[in-house]
């Protein structure tokens, strides 16, 4: 078992930003998370000598990956936002009271290439759906892994990427355990794990279940970026992911930084979930991400008894919102105990029950995401997207 002093022993042998001291007895190493071994750190510099600074952050990944029983190291450069300082163009505001700190680069930009690679594709993943909600526990995961199987059913290749960083939950839901190897001896690629025919990539793959993730926002990015882009997703016509929950600023810069294809948004038919699933929808508004439309979640209750149909949230309340807001509504998915045994025990009901009628109904709804996936890259095309800088 890996641990801290390890860890820190093996940074005090990294020069300084400077070329000076060394990157602990300068105090620049801060939220040292060890889980098996995995190893994750931040290194703090001047926000505005994040670019410059990509070599260090890999020279400390490099020493730290050295130490006995590492396997995978991420490292993130995080900064301390002097009030009315500005974040680097390109990235997004810091998120309100939280340290900011640019997500450390995949590879080294030079200045012009920062806004284009933000948005840099994944090589091989022809395009990028979002599965996002307003607020957790309106069946997000259970959507974005039902929907990846029907479409997967449907004749595609697909992946899915459980961005769900804080309750990672796609690893029970397609029953897969296992860590992720890396594509070559040494490399920093990883090989997706793969569960009923989807890649797939989680950080439940890669901590233990009670590591807690206090982790602030530039790691979780830098967590992200790598999960999506440092995986041999090899070619995938659409990759799913399942954001986190919510419409904060980690999921706008989450939704600013993917080159998302369009986005589905999954809510119940309560009010409240209806306000947050509004919210959901401007957050991509803002990023010009086109919503692909709105999925309703546990719509009505049909009694295996009596056979009648019982809408304990009340129901069509996320198709009268889709209409009002010139949205697709993609479809209303009861609320049925077989769904829930079967996601809840990694059996995901497209698979295990492709003849009932959820799998048919997921079936449909990848149909009209895919049908309008195309329709939109074909289509009207995308307006660049837009640089928020504050
Ligand atoms: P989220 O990702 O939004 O937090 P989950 O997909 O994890 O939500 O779902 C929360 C719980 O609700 C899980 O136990 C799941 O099995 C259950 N669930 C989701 N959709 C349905 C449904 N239509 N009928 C019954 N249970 C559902």
């Amino acid at each position: 078992m890996v641990d801290k002093q390890q860890v820190m022993a093996a940074l005090s042998k990294v020069r300084g930003p400077d070329l000076e001291g060394d990157l602990v007895s300068l105090g620049l190493v801060s939220d040292v998370v060890v889980s098996g071994d995995n190893v994750m750190f931040a290194i703090t510099v001047e926000a505005s000598r994040a670019n410059e600074l990509e070599p260090l952050r890999q020279a400390a990944e490099k020493a730290v990956g050295k130490v006995d029983g590492v396997e995978k190291v991420m490292a993130a450069l995080t900064a301390e936002v002097k009030p009315g300082s500005r974040p680097a163009a390109g990235r997004t505001p810091p998120p309100a009271g939280a340290n900011m700190a640019p997500p450390p680069p995949m590879q080294q930009p030079g200045p012009k290439a920062q806004a284009a690679q933000t948005m840099a594709g994944v090589p091989g993943v022809k395009h990028i759906v979002a599965v996002a909600s307003g607020k957790g526990g309106v069946g997000k995961s259970t959507t974005s892994v039902n929907l990846a199987l029907g479409l997967q059913a449907n004749g595609l290749k697909v992946g899915i990427l459980d961005a769900d960083i804080y309750g990672p939950s796609v690893p029970r839901l397609l029953g897969i355990t296992g860590r992720p190897e890396p594509v070559s001896p040494g490399s920093r690629t990883l090989k997706p794990l793969e569960g009923f025919g989807l890649k797939a990539m989680s950080m439940g793959f890669l901590v233990e279940e009670d590591t807690p993730m206090i982790w602030r926002g530039p790691m979780v990015m830098s967590a992200l970026q790598q999960m999506l882009r440092e995986v041999d997703w090899g070619d995938l016509d659409v990759l799913i992911v399942d954001m986190p929950p919510g419409t904060g600023d980690a999921q706008l810069t989450l939704a600013q930084q993917t080159p998302l294809s369009g986005a589905v948004i999954v809510s119940t038919p309560q009010d409240l979930a209806l306000i947050d699933a509004r919210k959901g929808l401007n957050m991509f508004r803002k990023v010009n991400v086109p919503v692909l439309g709105i999925v309703e979640n546990m719509s009505y209750f049909t009694c295996t008894k009596c056979g009648e149909r019982h809408e304990i949230f009340g129901h069509g309340g996320a198709r009268d919102e889709a209409e009002k807001l010139g949205l697709p509504f993609l479809g209303e998915v009861p609320l049925d105990k077989d769904l829930r045994t079967r996601s809840d025990s990694g059996q995901p009901i497209v698979v295990s029950a492709p003849d009932s009628h959820h799998a048919g109904l997921y079936r449909n709804i990848a149909e009209t995401v895919w049908a309008s996936v195309l329709g939109d890259s074909a289509g009207q095309k995308r307006a660049a997207p837009r640089i928020i800088v504050e």
